[in-house]
């Protein structure tokens, strides 16, 4: 590993630009960072320019030069293709702080390549959807090697409101991800079902949301998932796409572990039925429509 990195690092190129990566480069931003941005369709990134935000072209040039980079893709698959063309422009030595939510198998393929190419890497994916990441309030659950992370730590309090160090080892965060989510999940199919069945039993759904207010069943989450399918707003704050993908890799990874996980299951044969209908892009509270699908 090299010793090149320096604590006065400041140079970010944060990679894929979607809901969360674009939020994170802007409060980089904001917190003194200069960012480079790449995303595989310029002209969602294009308007980062306005906040100060260097936005590139070629994935190549966007990295060249940074003392740190920042996955915020879709899944390991992407990463690894995105990787492939980065590394002719990364230096030895870069920190790599992988944030997106990708597994596993896939995180140790994308440490792997770390370590082929000298780079520093921490597995570091976050909790809190597209809210926290605008204000700056994320969990990031962050694994990997002492050394560095002093340096990581100053992208996570930019970004973040508290970082849990899981381990020195990486793969550990994914996993804690993946029990996270987990329960995400089971919430976010329960809200939409509670609603939908006291509709179907001829209760004003809404009476749900009144009776929990305020109770220990209550929740930030709650208020806010039901509201969104009172108001039929799909806006994604997590797509249903991604939910998808997430929920696949909590039951391969049940799966090698030999526990069995019911009710990732079922929700996942939801998702995949408004998926079919159409609703993939929506944000993952369109569980609500495979109450009639
Ligand atoms: P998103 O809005 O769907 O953005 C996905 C990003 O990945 C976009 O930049 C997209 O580029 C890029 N991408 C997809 N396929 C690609 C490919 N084959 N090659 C290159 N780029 C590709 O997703 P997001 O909500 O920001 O989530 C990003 C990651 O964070 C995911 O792993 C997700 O599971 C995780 N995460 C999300 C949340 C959340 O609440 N949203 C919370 C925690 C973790 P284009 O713009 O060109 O499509």
């Amino acid at each position: 590993m090299s010793q090149a990195i320096q604590t006065s690092a400041k140079k970010i190129t944060v990679l894929g630009t979607g809901t969360m990566g674009a939020a994170i480069a802007r409060n980089l931003r904001k917190k003194g960072f200069i960012v480079s941005v790449w995303n595989r369709t310029y002209e969602k990134a294009k308007a980062l320019a306005e906040f100060g935000i260097t936005v590139h072209e070629q994935v190549q040039e966007a990295v060249s030069g940074a003392d740190i980079i920042l996955t915020m893709l879709k899944d390991g698959s992407a990463i690894s293709e995105v990787m492939d063309s980065a590394l002719l422009g990364l230096s030895k030595g870069t920190i790599w702080i992988q944030a997106s939510t990708v597994g596993i198998a896939a995180n140790e393929q994308l440490e792997a390549i770390a370590a082929e190419n000298d780079l520093t890497y921490f597995d570091a994916p976050v909790q809190g959807t597209k809210g926290p990441a605008e204000l700056g309030k994320l969990i990031i659950i962050a694994s990997g090697s002492l050394f560095g992370r002093h340096i990581v730590q100053s992208v996570f309090d930019a970004i973040g409101q508290r970082t849990v160090w899981v381990s020195e080892q990486s793969g550990m965060s994914s996993r804690l991800k993946l029990a996270l989510n987990s329960w995400a999940f089971a919430l976010t199919h329960g809200i939409a079902e509670s609603l939908s069945i006291a509709e179907s039993l001829g209760i004003e759904p809404s009476l749900v949301i009144d009776v929990v207010k305020d109770g220990p069943m209550d929740s930030l989450y709650f208020q806010l998932k039901s509201a969104a399918i009172m108001a039929g707003n799909y806006d994604p704050s997590f797509s249903l796409d991604n939910a998808i993908k997430d929920a696949e890799l909590i039951v391969e990874a049940s799966k090698s572990a030999g526990v069995k996980v019911d009710s990732v299951e079922a929700g996942l044969k939801r998702w995949k039925r408004a998926q079919q209908a159409g609703h993939g892009s929506k944000d993952m509270a369109a569980t609500y429509f495979a109450k009639s699908l």
